[in-house]
């Protein structure tokens, strides 16, 4: 097996015979011509053919990935009728008394010489147009055209490099992927490879085409830019497994991006998504989920030395909202302690962490930590649609003291004539079993609740969630948690609230129908669960 890596231009995966893409070899020979006058009509007769192929080009090109990216056959037109372009092949016959192919093919170089120093990568991206139009230019004074792209079926193309015409000549529905040994990601040739859905990876190096025959087989990773050559059976199942998960994503959206999620019989719910930051936002969109579901703000505080600032925290939630347009966004304050170590907390060792100082405990009892989340959280939220969720809660009292809090922040924010949004909605999550008993009583004092069935999994079971020993333990569709879970629900119901569920049972496809006859009303799982999770309620049938 060899492997080569290089920059993946349009993720995808193919895997697939090699068929080494062989350039028609044109040796220009520097012959001495008498009569230039001749030459430069031979230029023009070429010139004319290159426009009727160039224009063949444009057109295909404008069928199959539209008209910006067709421009650039334009461009080649221009190009072809440049001054300078063309003073510089005409002062080469005259001057010189030469060939027009020599005359091309040294102003061809000289002029990609020039864009390739430039400082700026998109006009070195150039260099590869002057060199596709001066081919072509050649090709039409020879044979009458330039090579068309292979004819086999289902192989993955390799060459040295492709131009951009040779690129958009390709069959698409022939070529599984290509792979250039050289070329940037800037170039026309990696544009168009993005828009005609082509897995491709480019600028592998030099040794490439060298180290290959057609026949080979091929594995191609256009997300990382990895070409495996006769990969062995491991790589090649592990790519196998990547390219069918990748299939099946493809074809979910193409099925489900957009579709509501609704039940046969007409019940919705909201499928949102839950993040970790800012990072994961494309693909929440990408996913089209309906808002997120839990924001797990803790993330801010663990990738650092010491407490972020209010105004670091406050950007950070106004980019969530700003990006996710009016859609709601659910954050959770902070987090830590358990499984989640800070240095600078200055937290003491425990016996027992999961039942320890973590989450709310923390912010109930150093409020100037809580305080600053509040604070950042109420000024971005006249941004977007922000929900705020407590976790951990085990007690009326802790909340009604959370509301104080809230309170007191809003009223500090008056003071000072900063404004926030009137509609906040404000949750709990259901992580304890405590909660979900009294959720009769905690209902009334808030919107919304969220079940983090990952916490009362753990603490129902007294099953530690660290603990892989207790895995078979520890199961998941316990009726004791769906017990709670159900009476949770009804409990918000009969106070007005809403309910979801953010922990990772809310992907377990098995329990979807389960969780709906509930009458949950959100559920909240990782972007790429999303459309799994619509696919799963829209083939649900709650009349039966
Ligand atoms: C949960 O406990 O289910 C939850 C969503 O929170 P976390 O996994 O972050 O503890
Ligand atoms: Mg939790």
């Amino acid at each position: 097996m060899l492997r080569f890596s290089g920059k993946g231009v349009y993720g995808a995966i193919a895997i697939g015979k090699i068929s080494v893409f062989k350039k028609q070899e044109t040796h220009i020979r520097r012959s001495h011509i008498a009569d230039t006058a001749a030459e430069l009509e031979r230029v023009r007769a070429a010139k004319e053919k290159a426009f009727v192929q160039l224009s063949e080009i444009y057109e295909k090109a404008l069928r199959e990935v539209g008209e910006t990216n067709a421009q650039i056959f334009e461009i080649h037109m221009m190009m072809l009728e440049d001054d300078d372009y063309n003073d510089s092949i005409r002062h080469i016959i005259e001057s010189q008394s030469v060939n027009a192919e020599y005359a091309i093919a040294l102003t061809s170089k000289n002029f990609t010489a020039m864009f390739a120093s430039m400082e700026d990568s998109y006009m070195q991206a150039r260099a590869a147009d002057v060199k596709d139009i001066s081919d072509r230019l050649i090709a039409c004074m020879e044979q009458g055209g330039i090579s068309e792209a292979p004819s086999d079926d289902n192989v993955i193309i390799c060459a040295d490099d492709l131009t951009p015409s040779e690129t958009v000549l390709l069959d698409k529905e022939k070529i599984l992927a290509f792979v250039t040994a050289h070329g940037s990601s800037n170039s026309h040739t990696a544009i168009l490879a993005r828009n005609m859905n082509i897995p491709a990876v480019i600028g592998v190096g030099k040794e490439f085409i060298q180290s290959i025959r057609d026949g080979d087989m091929a594995a191609v990773d256009g997300f990382t830019g990895e070409v495996f050559i006769n990969p062995n059976s491991k790589t090649l199942a592990a790519i196998e497994e990547k390219q069918r998960a990748d299939l099946e994503k493809k074809e979910l959206l193409k099925k489900l991006k957009g579709k509501e999620n609704i039940t046969l019989d007409g019940t919705r719910v909201n499928i949102y998504a839950n993040i970790g930051g800012v990072d994961n936002i494309g693909a929440v969109i990408l996913n089209d989920a309906g808002g997120i579901g839990l924001f797990r703000s803790e993330f801010l505080y663990l990738e650092r030395k010491d407490f972020p600032t209010e105004q670091e925290q406050f950007e950070v939630y106004r980019k969530v909202l700003v990006s996710m347009s009016g859609k709601k966004v659910i954050i959770r304050t902070l987090d830590i302690g358990a499984d989640k170590k800070v240095d600078y907390f200055g937290l003491d060792d425990e016996e027992n962490p999961a039942l320890g100082f973590r989450a709310i405990r923390i912010c109930l009892t150093r409020p100037e930590i809580f305080k600053t989340q509040l604070r950042a959280l109420f000024r971005a939220s006249v941004f977007g649609n922000l929900g705020i969720m407590f976790p951990m809660i085990t007690s009326v009292s802790e909340l009604e003291r959370i509301l104080e809090i809230c309170d007191e922040v809003k009223t500090e924010l008056d003071e000072k004539n900063i404004e926030y949004s009137e509609n906040i909605e404000i949750g709990i999550m259901i992580e304890t079993p405590a909660a979900a008993i009294i959720s009769d009583r905690l209902a009334p004092m808030v919107d919304f609740f969220s079940v983090g069935t990952n916490d009362l999994t753990q603490y129902t079971l007294a099953c530690d969630r660290q603990n892989p020993k207790l895995e078979p333990f520890c199961d998941t569709h316990h009726e004791a948690v769906m017990k709670l879970i159900e009476l949770s629900a009804k409990n918000a119901h009969a106070h007005g609230a809403w309910i979801g569920i953010c922990g990772e049972l809310a992907a377990d496809l098995s329990l979807t129908e389960r969780f709906l006859r509930m009458g949950i009303d959100e559920l909240s799982v990782s972007p790429s669960y999303v459309l799994r999770t619509r696919d799963a309620v829209r083939n649900i049938d709650l009349r039966k």
